[in-house]
């Protein structure tokens, strides 16, 4: 038997999350399968454990990321004792997940642990650094350039945001953070590298087509009107990086600083980022992750939070990264 995290739902009831038993017998089809030591909390899986992700099928074992040894392969590529993590792919939505002491998923899905980090360490990266690393990939990719003038990123105390100031601050970018809490996540941003500090509100009330041009490029994980105030006080020739929504999923912006000042919008996805392209970012990862991040950006906590703590990353008040730890 193993434990995990199962979500049910009754016909015409809300999705219930409970910690409990079950057999062997029950995970899903896979060519691996994983003793998973530890997972993560991201904003999809808040969505999942509260019911308001919109997955098809109960029993769900959600948790979108995990990380562990490998128990048992049917894959050449993987043997016994491996380390292996996974993020994205849909797991924890459509296929059981990480929220669980075993997993068993496709080889495809999986990438070796990179060697400097523990199963831990994957799992502070998790889903959220591998997005803020595939949005600074995306930005340099399009020629950014420290002298390029200031980077901003907003949702900066989340997990995305805190992974992101940390890996731009690292490089020599000159990082402008935004966020609700200044007053409560103002030290930790800074900690993180972030040398100046706005608040959000700021950004969303930016309503005119063009505004004052102010940075070279940005990381966005909010969307909505922070991602049009964003756009609008690009500087001429930037690059923005949109990955998230928890903000909003609109976009109440106008072709202004696209046809006028030649702002590119990248948009970045994590879940099904190629195998080739995932392991480029876990590699830089694994060179250029800031210690601070993995020594001050993170919390643990057990399956037993998880309720908990998925009511708490909805509301914006989960500070970097939480590691849910399953030994
Ligand atoms: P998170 O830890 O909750 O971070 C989100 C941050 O956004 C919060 O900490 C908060 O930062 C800010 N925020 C929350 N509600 C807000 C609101 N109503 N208005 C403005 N700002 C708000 O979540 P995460 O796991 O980092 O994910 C962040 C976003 O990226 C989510 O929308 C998620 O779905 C998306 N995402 C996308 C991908 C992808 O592959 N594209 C991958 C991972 C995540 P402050 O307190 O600093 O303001």
């Amino acid at each position: 038997t193993f434990r995990a995290l199962l979500l049910t739902k009754e016909e015409g009831q809300a999705v219930h999350a409970e910690v409990t038993t079950l057999p062997v017998g029950d995970l899903p089809e896979g060519e691996v399968t994983v003793r998973v030591q530890a997972s993560d909390l991201n904003y999809k899986d808040g969505l999942a454990v509260t019911g308001k992700l919109g997955i098809r099928t109960y029993p769900m074992v959600p948790g979108i990321d995990f990380a562990g040894t490998v128990l048992d392969s049917r894959d050449e590529r993987y043997a016994v004792g491996d380390a292996v993590t996974l993020t994205g792919w849909g797991v924890g939505e459509r296929h059981w997940g990480g929220y669980s002491e075993l997993a068993r998923v496709k080889a495809d899905w999986l990438v070796r642990t990179p060697a400097r980090f523990g199963a831990a360490e994957a799992m502070a990266v998790g889903t959220a650094g591998l997005t803020a690393m595939l949005c600074v990939m995306a930005l340099e990719d399009a020629g950014l350039k420290p002298e390029a003038g200031d980077v901003l990123v907003t949702g900066a105390a989340g997990g995305v945001g805190s992974v992101a100031v940390s890996l731009l601050a690292a490089r020599g970018y000159r990082v402008v953070t935004s966020t609700g809490r200044v007053e409560e996540e103002g030290g930790f941003l800074r900690g993180l590298g972030a040398a100046e500090l706005l608040h959000r509100d700021e950004l969303s009330a930016l309503k005119k087509p063009l505004e004052k041009e102010r940075w070279a490029a940005a990381v966005d994980v909010v969307g909505g009107e922070t991602l049009a105030g964003v756009l609008a006080s690009t500087k001429y020739g930037g690059h923005v990086a949109a990955c998230g929504l928890a903000g909003g999923m609109q976009l109440p912006a106008t072709v202004m600083p696209f046809i006028l000042r030649g702002v590119t919008l990248h948009g970045v996805d994590s879940v099904q980022c190629p195998a080739d392209k995932r392991q480029r970012a876990w590699d830089r990862l694994a060179a250029e992750l800031p210690q601070a991040l993995l020594d001050h950006g993170v919390q643990t906590a057990q399956l037993e939070d998880l309720p908990r703590l998925a009511g708490e990353i909805l509301a914006g008040q989960v500070r970097g990264r939480t590691v849910i730890t399953l030994e």
